[in-house]
C-alpha cells in the first residue's frame, strides 16, 4: 500500500501541474484532504508531512477528531463539508475554518444564531445541487440568487463562495463546475460585499482535474490520498 506521504505528495503535484497548466497561480487552488471514516493516526500522517486543512463529513466523527489525544497541538483547520442537519450546527460552530455544505435558509439562519450566541463569526459556503439529482442536497441554481439576497442579511457569518459535488460522468462535471462559477460571478454582483465571495469548492479524486481547468479554488480530495474508504 502507498503511505499517506506518497499519495499527499502525487495529488499537490498533479494540482500544481495543473493549475499552471490552466495558466493560474499555485496559490489559487487550495487542497482540503478529506479524512472521513479515516482514523485520526492518518490526520496525524498527513499533517506530519505539512498538511494542514482536513474535512470530515459526519459530526460525530468530526467531534471525536478534535478530542482526539492524536491530534492535539497540531496546527489543524477542519473544514465541514457533510450535510448538515439543523439541530447539529451548534455542535460544530468555533471549530471550523469553514462549513461548505448550508443548502437552506433554515440552516443558514441557525448557523448566525449560533454563531451570534458564541460571539464568533463562521464563514461559510452555500452548497449547489448543479447535477439536478435528487438524491443530492443543495438549492437548486434557479432559487440560488433570491435565497442568498436573505442570508446576506444574516448577522455573525459570512458567505465566501459556493460549492457542489458534480455528476459522475466528466463531461456533465464540467459543465457543472463551469455553472458553478457562473453562479458565483451572478451573484457578486448583488452581494454587499463582492470581495469575500472569493470561493469555489469543488473537484474530488475523480473529477479535479476539470475542477482547477473551471475555476475551482478549494479541491476536497480523499481516496487519491487516503485510499478506499
Ligand atoms: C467524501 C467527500 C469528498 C471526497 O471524495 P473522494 O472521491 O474520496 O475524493 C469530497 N466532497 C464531499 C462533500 C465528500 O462527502
Amino acid at each position: 500500500m502507498e503511505s499517506i506521504a506518497s499519495n499527499l505528495a502525487r495529488v499537490r503535484e498533479q494540482i500544481s501541474s495543473l493549475t499552471l497548466k490552466a495558466g493560474r497561480a499555485a496559490s489559487d487552488v487550495r487542497l482540503v484532504a478529506v479524512s472521513k471514516t479515516k482514523p485520526a493516526r492518518l490526520i496525524r500522517e498527513a499533517s506530519d508531512v505539512g498538511q494542514i486543512e482536513f474535512g470530515e463529513s459526519y459530526v460525530q466523527e468530526f467531534l471525536e477528531k478534535c478530542e482526539d489525544p492524536l491530534l492535539q497541538g497540531l496546527p489543524l483547520q477542519w473544514h465541514f463539508i457533510g450535510h448538515l442537519q439543523s439541530n447539529k450546527i451548534r455542535s460544530i460552530v468555533g471549530k471550523v475554518a469553514l462549513v461548505h455544505g448550508i443548502d437552506r435558509f433554515s440552516a443558514a439562519e441557525e448557523l448566525s444564531r449560533r454563531s451570534v450566541q458564541h460571539n464568533l463569526h463562521t464563514d461559510f459556503l452555500l452548497e449547489v445541487n448543479t447535477s439536478g439529482e435528487l438524491t443530492k442536497y443543495g438549492i437548486s441554481p434557479d432559487t440560488l440568487l433570491s435565497e442568498a439576497e436573505e442570508i446576506f442579511r444574516l448577522p455573525n457569518i459570512s458567505l465566501r463562495g459556493l460549492m457542489t459535488i458534480a455528476s459522475p460522468d466528466t463531461d456533465l462535471a464540467r459543465k457543472e463546475f463551469r455553472e458553478l462559477r457562473n453562479l458565483l460571478e451572478a451573484l457578486k454582483k448583488n452581494a454587499p460585499d463582492p470581495t469575500l465571495l472569493t470561493e469555489l469548492s469543488m473537484g474530488m479524486s475523480q473529477d479535479f482535474e476539470s475542477a482547477i481547468e473551471e475555476g475551482a479554488t478549494i479541491l476536497r480530495i480523499g481516496t487519491a490520498i487516503f485510499g478506499w474508504r
